[in-house]
């Protein structure tokens, strides 16, 4: 029996979080600058060494397996990835296959990753108005991510919003976005802003940044909210609408330290292991994976990356500056 991951602060690490390319269609105001340079294609992991990389994690406990980005649809042949991934749900070693996505193609793929063995996905979106919509991704179209939805919904596959809570941008929309997702028996995540390469063209996260503890307490006036103690062993937080029956859930990284119950780590499309998403500890696991066809290097590269998984991350707003803040976008680490 291979001995499973388990990090210095005795966390199991049984979730991995995929970047597949740093690409994207959209040019989201928080995420990206409009003007990005990209990696070179050679630069990536080929789809047959995510996979090789993705089955290391697997044989060493992972039992969830999320693909991100940049936006995972655009990279060239990602269904092969996706096709190949579905061996380790048919034996039983990986009991989750997802995805988070913007949901521009989406309408492209939801049947093929629902036969490969998909079952739920994000999708992320910040509001219903077109026109913001435009604004707020630049590039983006709203129509494209609702056909989205509808193919994910009718293909059979359970859909979660994400949506990034912005000051000034969609509070008017916090009960409209609410009761919409509930009206579309969907699940929805507000997100709080992160310090993700800050000063993207001018912008700051800080003024963007909106508490979810204030969106918390305004869906409050309106709905009587029930907390629940699930826990996912990530930073969502959830409380169910009992007038609704909806499950809302928080990712509040800046105000609620969630990391002692930290099970996740990160892969770039490069090959570079982050431990935590707030920290810049990373180890290179493309040189070990290039370095011999065996995984025998690429295995003990993982477990000594995770011995060195830090206990936290330090984002903290509470000065009103922006401490621990990160240099990297989050198109880098995949959110
Ligand atoms: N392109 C896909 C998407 O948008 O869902 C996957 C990658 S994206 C980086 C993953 C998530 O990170 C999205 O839900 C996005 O809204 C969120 N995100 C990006 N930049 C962020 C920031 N500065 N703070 C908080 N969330 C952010
Ligand atoms: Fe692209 Fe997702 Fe970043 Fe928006 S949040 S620019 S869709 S990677």
């Amino acid at each position: 029996m291979t001995a499973p991951l388990i990090d210095p602060f005795q966390r199991p690490v049984s979730y991995l979080r995929l970047s597949v390319t740093d690409r994207c269609d959209f040019r989201c105001t928080y995420c990206m600058s409009e003007n990005m340079t990209f990696l070179p294609k050679r630069d990536l992991l080929t789809l047959e060494e995510l996979d090789r990389i993705s089955t290391a994690f697997i044989r060493l406990g992972v039992k969830k397996l999320r693909i991100t980005g940049g936006e995972p649809l655009v990279r060239r042949g990602i269904m092969t990835f996706f096709n190949a991934m579905s061996r380790h749900l048919e034996s039983g070693a990986l009991k989750e296959l997802t995805l988070t996505t913007n949901g521009s193609q989406l309408h492209r793929f939801a049947d093929d990753l629902f036969a490969a063995g998909m079952r739920r996905v994000n999708i992320s979106l910040d509001t219903l108005d077109a026109k913001k919509f435009s604004d707020i991704t630049r590039w983006g179209k709203l129509d494209n991510v609702i056909r989205g939805i509808d193919a994910a919904q009718n293909a059979g596959l359970r859909v979660k919003i994400n949506a990034v809570g912005l000051k000034g941008f969609n509070d008017d929309e916090l009960l409209g976005l609410t009761e919409w997702v509930a009206s579309r028996d969907m699940d929805l995540t507000w997100i709080e802003v992160m310090p993700m390469g800050d000063d993207i063209d001018g912008l700051t996260r800080l003024g963007q940044y909106w508490p979810l503890k204030e969106l918390r307490a305004k869906l409050a006036e309106h709905y009587t909210l029930t907390d629940l103690s699930e826990s996912t062993g990530g930073p969502a937080r959830y409380v169910r609408i009992e007038e609704t029956g909806q499950k809302v859930g928080f990712i509040t990284p800046l105000t609620h330290n969630f990391c002692e119950s930290c099970n996740r780590v990160r892969l770039t499309c490069t090959g570079e292991l982050y431990m935590c998403l707030g920290q810049e500890d990373r180890a290179d696991l493309r040189v070990p994976l290039r370095a011999s066809e065996d995984d025998a290097l690429l295995e003990e590269a993982i477990r000594e990356a995770i011995r060195l998984k830090p206990k936290g991350h330090d984002f903290d707003y509470s000065r009103q500056d922006v401490a621990g803040k990160m240099s990297r976008h989050m198109s880098h680490t995949g959110g």
